[in-house]
């Protein structure tokens, strides 16, 4: 029976979601019922003002939601102002070492400070950056890495320990009256953060950026942190995303936005299923470069109005005709090539037909704005 992929929602494992307690920055709603939001790190010096801005408007345009920048020392603060008058994204920065960047950053109209409260210089330090949030009404990130632990208090790194040392500083910031928080608990091992951040969600009910630190490049980085970031949400863990990858931090915001489409988190106008091709697949089935084709053709030309819709489009391009058809038949529309060259057409579980190679494109795209004008009416 033809049954398609697009109702993910439906899927018991995405039921729950733990409901933290949300925090608000600059109209962006971390936690409790706000979806997973996507953040991600600036990668040019601050005080390379226009480059700056340019970056923030490049990665939202991209879809980051929260931008954090590195604010290193007190020059930094007259840049930060601009930038921040500069963009209406909402805006985190990050702070070690000295408090008093962090207080300057909140009177510079910071939407959120992330600290570590273990390197910021003690508890009273502490506090008088909480007053100063308090103040503003600026959300606090309490970030603990597995690198910068306090090892005279925790000589193990384990996930009890990190887990220990995140309630240890947010008790200093309950003790203030303070419960805007995010909490991170962060290392570069999988199982480690895994593990940690699911210690400190039986402890306290604030929202969870989850990710891995220094998670590399390319396919590794993109691995880690898709097992990471996708088995906590597959927990029901985790309200906002980073995916640290070194390189341009454009690339981080398309590995966020696959996760979270890949589990249901986010609408993904167009979902292309291929087969890897195998022995059955004929000579002239050059598969690769007709899903790319399709994808290109459709994507380009449908995404807008399917996002309009609130419709995820799944499209089968499959091999051969012996697994093939099934496949083929359980997407919105498929093709399964043949031994011959031809291809065999599916759209909503019907076989429509044999066509020529030549006239995958039309036919695929024909049948996708037919599949469009029903979903209109049906509005
Ligand atoms: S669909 Fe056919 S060609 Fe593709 S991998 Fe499966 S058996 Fe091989």
């Amino acid at each position: 029976m033809y049954r398609n992929y697009t109702d993910r929602r439906d899927f018991s494992m995405r039921t729950y979601r733990k409901k933290t307690r949300p925090a608000l920055v600059r109209g962006l709603c971390i936690g409790g019922d706000a979806p997973v939001s996507i953040q991600t790190m600036t990668s040019v010096p601050l005080e390379n003002i226009d480059a700056t801005i340019d970056q923030i408007n490049r990665l939202h345009r991209e879809g980051a939601q929260l931008v954090r920048l590195a604010v290193l020392n007190e020059a930094a603060l007259g840049p930060l102002k601009k930038v921040r008058e500069s963009v209406d994204v909402p805006l985190s920065a990050d702070i070690h070492f000295n408090h008093r960047l962090a207080i300057g950053a909140i009177e510079c109209g910071i939407d959120k400070i992330r600290i570590n409260p273990g390197n910021i210089g003690g508890v009273d330090r502490v506090r008088e950056v909480v007053r100063a949030a308090t103040e503003h009404s600026v959300p606090i990130r309490i970030g603990v890495n597995g690198g910068s632990l306090d090892r005279r208090k925790y000589p193990e790194m384990t996930a009890q320990a990190l887990a220990a040392s995140a309630l240890e500083h947010v008790e200093i910031l309950e003790e203030c009256g303070f419960y805007d928080i995010v909490v991170s608990l962060k290392s570069s091992d999988i199982l480690l953060t895994a593990e940690a951040n699911i210690i400190f969600s039986d402890m306290k009910e604030y929202p969870l950026h989850v990710g891995l630190t220094e998670a590399g490049y390319g396919l590794s980085c993109v691995v880690q942190s898709s097992i990471l970031i996708g088995h906590l949400l597959l927990k029901g863990l985790g309200d906002t995303v980073r995916v640290s990858m070194t390189g341009d931090p454009i690339e981080e915001i398309h590995v966020a936005k696959k996760i979270l489409a890949s589990i249901g988190e986010r609408l993904e106008p167009l979902r292309i299923i291929a087969c890897p091709t195998c022995g059955r697949t004929g000579p002239s089935v050059n598969l690769e470069e007709i899903a790319r084709e399709v994808e290109n053709a459709i994507a380009n030309e449908f995404s807008d109005v399917l996002r309009a819709l609130g419709r995820e489009l799944v499209v089968a391009i499959m091999g051969c005709e012996v697994n093939g058809p099934g496949e083929a038949s359980h997407a919105h529309v498929g093709v399964a090539g043949a031994r011959s060259g031809n291809f065999l057409l599916f759209a909503r579980g019907e076989r429509k037909g044999k066509i020529t190679r030549g006239e995958v494109i039309r036919a695929v795209r024909e049948e996708v704005m037919s599949l469009i004008e029903t979903w209109s009416r049906e509005r």
